[in-house]
């Protein structure tokens, strides 16, 4: 493939690959590059991350998906089950739970793209077991709302927090809310080992459980108490296999050991950005980002362009890339799942869902707030260092020539 060189315009460059990196990536190569019973770079990994997010049990899984699928299996999701879902949301936040014949109950967002507790409430049935949660572009949900309709109706909260390592609702962690939590480690995320994910909750039966879905054998030995119903299932588990990659979570280890850094120069980007941007008066902001309660993580920043302005989004976008900005975009694979063949007729690949309490299509126009939301987003990375000052700067200023 020829590459051809952009001579004008940045890159955000990420994940920074150095001397660090490598390193890590190296020693883990000499050491083992597969791993049966836990420890190792898996232990190591996997206590910080538990640590950091004040949870009891992490597992890490070969991605953000199969720790999905390993949740809703530990939450025992199944067949005449109801799961509240986002419609805005990337799709594997919600295709595994397909796989388990629990039927999505899909629910539309608020004003920051997030699922909206007033809708959740309305679509509750005494058939709902739980409440999924994605903290969009690493915008936290609106949790104190959430969790308190999880308390009142029972529900389990399960939150996906592949946008958001490291954000913040009140001050306390995303992840650390619900009974069991996802977090993908794939290339583009906040913390990454190439491929990856991992999973955290606080409940033992939840972690047994997850291990059977995809570690079985050695692990499960391991980690699953003798006397517990499950250890008698160790060797085989139910036989999927989900086991991480060691060098991939030797990489996530390291770049794990720098978060804090990195959140500390993208929280300085976005700020400054905010400022320039609010002063512009094309520009509208998540609400999100004027509420002290949300602490984002900066997966990406987000902005509009305000209806019946003088240039349109896809204006604008156009304009963008001619400048150089190649790292702005309108997501588009990540849309409202009623735009989805897969949502509007499951039953083509889980005949589960073509009939019966279990049967559900979703249409164009079913959630229009996703919809807009998803129509109208832009969206731009952020820097994580001193290097990424020029870019970040380069971004800035083209964005208000465009737009003034
Ligand atoms: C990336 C992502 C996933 C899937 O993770 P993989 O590691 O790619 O399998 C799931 N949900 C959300 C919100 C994501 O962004």
């Amino acid at each position: 493939m020829i590459k051809t060189k952009r001579k004008e315009g940045y890159r955000f460059v990420w994940p920074k690959i150095g001397k660090e990196e490598e390193a890590a990536v190296v020693k883990q190569l000499h050491q083992s590059i597969s791993i049966y019973g836990g420890g190792g770079i898996f232990e190591k990994f996997e206590k910080e991350f538990s640590k950091y997010h004040n949870r009891k049990f992490s597992l890490v899984c070969n991605s953000g998906t199969s720790a999905i699928h390993s949740m809703f299996v530990a939450a025992d999701l199944k067949t005449g089950d109801e799961v509240i879902c986002p419609a805005y949301t990337f799709f594997a936040t919600v295709t595994p739970l397909l796989f388990t014949g629990a039927k999505p109950i899909l629910c539309d967002c608020d004003e920051n793209g997030n699922i909206d507790p007033l809708e959740i409430e309305k679509k509750i049935t005494k058939r709902t077991k739980a409440v999924v949660v994605t903290h969009m572009w690493g915008i936290p949900a609106m949790m104190s709302d959430i969790c308190a309709i999880c308390k009142k109706y029972k529900l389990l909260l399960l939150e996906d927090c592949s946008h958001a390592h490291g954000a913040r609702y009140k001050g306390k962690l995303v992840g650390s809310f619900g009974d069991i939590s996802a977090w993908s480690l794939q290339g583009a995320k906040l913390i990454t080992g190439g491929e990856g994910g991992v999973l955290t909750t606080n409940n033992r039966s939840f972690y047994e459980k997850a291990l059977l879905l995809g570690h079985y054998n050695k692990r499960c030995f391991n980690d699953i108490r003798k006397k517990s119903d499950f250890y008698r299932y160790a060797q085989t588990g139910m036989g999927l296999k989900y086991r991480a990659h060691p060098l991939a979570i030797a990489l996530a280890y390291e770049i794990f050991k720098k978060f804090n850094k990195y959140s500390k120069f993208r929280n300085q980007y976005a700020k400054n950005i905010i400022k320039v941007l609010s002063k512009v008066s094309a520009v509208e902001l998540p609400s999100a980002y004027n509420n002290s309660d949300i602490q984002p993580s900066w997966y990406a920043l987000l902005f509009f362009i305000k209806d019946k302005c003088a240039i349109s989004k896809n204006e604008f976008l156009n304009k963008a890339s001619r400048s150089g900005l190649f790292d702005i975009d309108s997501p588009n694979s990540t849309k409202p799942l009623n735009m989805l063949p897969l949502f509007n007729n499951p039953g083509k690949f889980f005949p589960i869902y073509s009939f019966g309490f279990s049967e559900f299509s979703y249409r164009i126009g079913d959630f229009p707030k996703a919809e807009n939301f998803y129509r109208r987003v832009i969206k731009m990375p952020l820097g994580i260092d001193k290097d990424d000052k020029k870019v970040v700067d380069y971004y800035k200023e083209k964005i208000v020539k465009i737009l003034s």
